[in-house]
């Protein structure tokens, strides 16, 4: 059996993802965003997070940071961020084009996590001095970028640094479902009320085909971001057939059920892991990612049984598994059974 454990992004959609495109591209809309689905999709996900907010569909997760820093930073700024962040490692400098040069500044802390103390001295970093570049936002990822989630008390602390120096708060949510689920609070909770400005929030990885929206709480923030997304070749026309992903997507809790299932895949697989000696759980696992270490030739080994997952990138012997909505539990038993084999016969 080929099983993935490479990406949650591995996973097709959901079936009624793809169900409500092809009703969306039944008769005629009104385009760019002007359509019913859209305007239901921000009712939606006012609803959800219990508050009056903007939307702004996007088809990428990098565009949907990208752009959100974008309204939050002057080009002479800089984005305060974890240094294992996506928006520094893994987005190709959209963040400085996106926002005309401003400074990505990698923070360190443990478990992906942005370490307070760190982060007050650096808000505070040549404020008003011409020659410096200025702290200009914080951003955060929820879930973390390996597999940590953070508390909503952690939130705070990063959030209230981030106020008390007047400084706006993004959240990277490519797997916000995963987080919320983990937290088991309410989305408005895990965001405004946490002391969050503006939200990526991730559907791709999660069941959509490609679909992300721009959640502003702090409206203030939006007054140019749909010049922003035109400008930057986001704003689709046929804007329908993104929406209704979302629609879909926010429907019947399909995402909290998805998530619920690569979450619980996860737990189910992390369980496994810690009964086959020799292998490390290097973070633990909170939503549906871990990175741990394996002993000497497991790697390949698994890798010879059909199973594909990331290594060789982080250090010997560390790897990086993922679960998806897809995840099916045969394939988390069949790699443990596989594991194990491995250490019994080493
Ligand atoms: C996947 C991911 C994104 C979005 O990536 P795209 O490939 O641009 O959709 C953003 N942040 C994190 C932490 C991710 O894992």
């Amino acid at each position: 059996m080929k099983v993935t454990f490479a990406s949650d992004n591995t996973a097709g959609a959901s079936e009624s993802v793809f169900q409500a495109m092809m009703d969306a591209a039944q008769g005629d809309a009104m385009p760019y965003g002007n359509d019913e689905v859209t305007a239901e999709v921000t009712e939606m996900l006012s609803a959800l997070f219990e508050c009056d907010l903007d939307v702004f569909m996007v088809s990428t997760g990098t565009a949907a940071n990208v752009l959100s820093l974008g309204a939050m930073t002057p080009s002479w700024g800089s984005v305060l961020c974890h240094s294992e962040s996506h928006i520094l490692n893994d987005e190709c400098s959209a963040p400085e084009f996106y926002t005309g040069g401003a400074r990505l500044i990698g923070i360190d802390g443990q478990d992906a996590k942005i370490d307070p103390i760190k982060l007050k001295a650096l808000t505070y970093h040549k404020i008003g001095d011409v020659h410096s570049c200025q702290p200009s936002a914080v951003s955060l990822s929820q879930v973390t970028e390996v597999g940590s989630v953070y508390s909503l008390e952690e939130l705070r602390a990063i959030t209230d640094i981030a106020k008390e120096a007047g400084l706006p708060v993004h959240m990277d949510g490519a797997r916000f479902a995963n987080a919320l689920v983990a937290l088991g609070c309410t989305p408005a909770e895990m965001t405004w009320k946490a002391g969050i400005d503006i939200l990526s929030f991730g559907a791709t990885k999660n069941g959509t085909m490609a679909a992300e929206a721009i959640v502003v709480f702090n409206k203030s923030l939006s007054k140019d971001l749909a010049f922003r997304r035109k400008r930057g070749g986001h704003l689709h026309s046929k804007m329908r057939l993104l929406s209704s992903q979302m629609k879909a997507y926010l429907t019947d809790d399909l995402w909290r059920k998805n998530a619920e299932q690569a979450n619980s895949m996860m737990a189910l697989l992390q369980d496994g892991l810690a009964t086959i000696p020799g292998v490390k759980i290097n973070t633990p696992a909170q939503a549906n990612m871990v990175f741990c270490t394996f002993p000497k030739g497991m790697t390949e080994h698994l890798t010879e049984q059909d199973f594909t997952f990331y290594g060789g990138r982080w250090g010997e012997g560390v790897v990086r598994l993922v679960t998806s909505f897809r995840t099916p539990k045969e394939g988390v038993e069949a790699f443990i059974h596989s594991a194990k084999a491995f250490v019994e016969k080493t």
